[in-house]
């Protein structure tokens, strides 16, 4: 059914609304790109990735300018002096950060931003804009699971791959600074979750403030 037909005639109120930032957070290895990349396959979602900067080395899997634009100390710590982050932090001892410009230009098209970052980046994002920010928290459902997802998607090497299980117990300990929690046990459930939360969150009245006002008043001339 189109959107004609369910709202007879009247422009959707959903279509004057702010985009917002749908911020996918976890340890390492709990599924965040595997549900970021779910996410951007559907192009019906209409979602734009921020593309973070990071010093770290580039993964046999990862292109850059796709999955990271990669750049080196150099390059971050200027782009940080002029101000071009809009947030960035140090994880597992390499830099990264959210280019600002890309992520305001989706924005004031009233479109959504998703981003795969750390909770200290999802901190600052939402000390700049609470009111745009929704924060999603993924969680193993055993840390033998996590580890095992680690291993089997063989990128890292078991050295790094103790580091990031110690660093997620750190990390899950931050789960009260989210909106959401959710525990990756089922993939297409979880996923279905992440789409529920989307779906609720794109209908909230402060998002689309003008244009109900609009349609209040349209409705109370009649
Ligand atoms: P992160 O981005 O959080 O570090 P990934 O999305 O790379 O994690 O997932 C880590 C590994 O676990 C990948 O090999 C991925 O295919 C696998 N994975 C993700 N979600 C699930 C799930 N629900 N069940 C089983 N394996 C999963
Ligand atoms: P990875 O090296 O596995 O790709 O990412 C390591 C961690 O850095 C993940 O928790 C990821 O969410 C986080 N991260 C990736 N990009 C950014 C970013 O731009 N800013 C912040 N704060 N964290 C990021």
């Amino acid at each position: 059914m189109s959107s004609t037909q369910t709202n007879h005639g009247a422009k959707p109120i959903e279509t004057g609304r702010r985009g917002l930032m749908l911020i996918l957070s976890s340890p390492s290895g709990a599924g965040k790109t595997t549900l970021t990349r779910m996410l951007l396959q559907d192009k019906s979602l209409d979602l734009t990735l921020s593309v973070s900067s990071t010093t770290r080395e580039r993964r046999s899997s990862e292109v850059d300018g796709i999955h990271y634009h990669f750049i080196s100390r150099d390059q971050f710590d200027r782009m940080r002096g002029e101000d071009e982050f809009l947030e960035w932090a140090e994880v597992h001892g390499n830099f990264y950060g959210s280019p600002r410009a890309p992520v305001e230009a989706v924005l004031a098209q009233g479109r959504d931003v998703l981003f795969d970052i750390d909770y200290q980046g999802t901190q600052q994002v939402r000390r700049k804009a609470p009111d745009d920010v929704v924060t999603i928290f993924i969680l193993p459902p055993t840390m033998k699971e996590l580890r095992g997802r680690l291993e089997r998607r063989a990128e890292d090497s078991a050295e790094t791959i103790d580091k990031r299980l110690t660093n997620a117990r750190h990390e899950i300990q931050r789960w009260t600074s989210y909106d959401y929690v959710l525990v990756n046990d089922d993939l297409q459930h979880t996923y279905k979750q992440v789409l529920t939360i989307l779906a609720a969150e794109r209908l909230r009245r402060a998002r689309s403030q003008d244009a109900v006002t609009k349609f209040v008043n349209q409705l109370l001339s009649e």
